[in-house]
């Protein structure tokens, strides 16, 4: 419960899921196979409709997108070594990190794109004391990384890439072999409550991976070949996947429409949206990044109208005191610009008369 409840506030987001009616089929399909996890028909049926979804050959079913990083990261890394990753992002990628036995190294950002870009990077890797183990690239929101520059890093220094594209299932195209970590929790376009998915162009690297989420077992049965844990996905939430399948196209029109609204409605503003988002790519968590000094009496505004907002990400990793000591670069731009950066009421459920509230608080 909130100090809003039962009033006319204005909230910032609610999750969109298949009702029970959407997944009874799914469920009967369980009992009549008797199969509850261990890579059923389900999770077969799921991971191979989200391989033709994002064209990608490889996937890896997971818990969630947290255990997705780290189970790439072991992958291609090893399990040790820095991870070059950027400051601005949601915490789960810092816990990922270290929970694949490395250690983060915190970048800065670009402006624009509010993401870690290769060029960053680079001049990183002029003054670090050791050569890194991978580098972390991490979705603004759900807009989709540059895959084709980042394999170009990657074929330029060999440092291992893996994508951190939580928000951006449904706006990843052309996968190459560096592993892409979807989330599929509730929160994001394509939720299923808890949930997540590795994307590669690799084959054989999404064996690994997948044996990595059971126990390690790979070739002879039983025997566990690789190290890993149990990070696989259940056939009830694979029954929540296919469901959330179905129902997508329609999810995506919607969230299409309250965002090209927004757009519209910020069109004389100073405020932005991020380049493409509503119209190249969807998302859940609606950002405006706000002009230079004017967070402060945009909040105050927003509160006074009962709207809620939200940083999404908070104001960046550095500033969590679980991660206060990481190591990192110096981060001017991060700083500048994370408290610029506010998640918008965005929901289905939002009326045009709220949107006009939203945006009449907005610079
Ligand atoms: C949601 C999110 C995660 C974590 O995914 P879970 O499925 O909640 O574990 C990681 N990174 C980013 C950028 C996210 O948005």
């Amino acid at each position: 419960m909130n100090n809003f409840e039962g009033s006319t506030h204005v909230r910032v987001l609610r999750p969109w899921l298949p009702e029970t009616d959407a997944l009874i089929p799914y469920l009967r399909r369980i009992d009549a196979a008797q199969v509850y996890s261990n890579y059923g028909p389900l999770s077969q049926e799921f991971s191979a409709r989200l391989g033709e979804m994002t064209q990608a050959k490889g996937v890896t079913l997971t818990s969630n997108g947290t255990a997705a990083i780290e189970v790439a990261l072991r992958a291609v890394a090893g399990g040790k070594g820095l991870c070059l990753m950027p400051s601005f992002t949601f915490i789960a990628s810092a816990h990922a990190v270290t929970n694949a036995g490395m250690t983060p190294f915190l970048l800065d950002i670009d402006e624009r794109s509010l993401t870690l870009t290769p060029d960053i990077a680079r001049r990183a890797l002029l003054s670090l004391p050791e050569r890194p183990g991978a580098v972390l690239v991490v979705s603004a929101f759900g807009a989709p990384p540059d895959l084709g520059a980042w394999e170009d890093f990657r074929a330029e220094t060999g440092i291992p890439v893996v994508f951190d594209a939580a928000a951006a299932a449904t706006a990843i195209r052309g996968v190459g072999v560096a592993p892409v970590c979807l989330s599929l929790h509730a929160t994001k376009v394509l939720g299923i409550g808890e949930g997540g998915a590795i994307l590669t162009s690799d084959e054989e690297l999404a064996r690994r991976m997948t044996a990595m989420t059971g126990f390690g077992f790979l070739g002879r049965e039983r025997l566990s070949a690789i190290r890993g844990g149990n990070t696989r996905l259940s056939e009830y939430a694979a029954a929540v996947g296919l469901a959330a399948l179905d129902a997508l196209p329609t999810k995506l029109q919607k969230l299409r429409s309250l965002a090209l609204g927004y757009r519209k409605r910020l069109g004389g503003h100073r405020s932005r949206l991020q380049d493409g988002a509503g119209e190249t790519w969807q998302t859940m968590t609606l950002n405006v990044v706000l002009p230079e000094g004017e967070a402060h009496e945009t909040t105050a505004r927003l509160d006074a109208a009962r709207v809620e907002w939200r940083r999404w990400w908070g104001l960046g990793t550095h500033h969590h005191p679980a991660f206060a000591e990481v190591p990192r670069a110096s981060l001017p731009v991060t700083e500048a610009i994370a408290p610029r950066v506010l998640g918008l009421p965005f929901h289905t459920e939002l009326s045009a008369a709220e949107m006009d509230r939203v945006a009449g608080c907005l610079p």
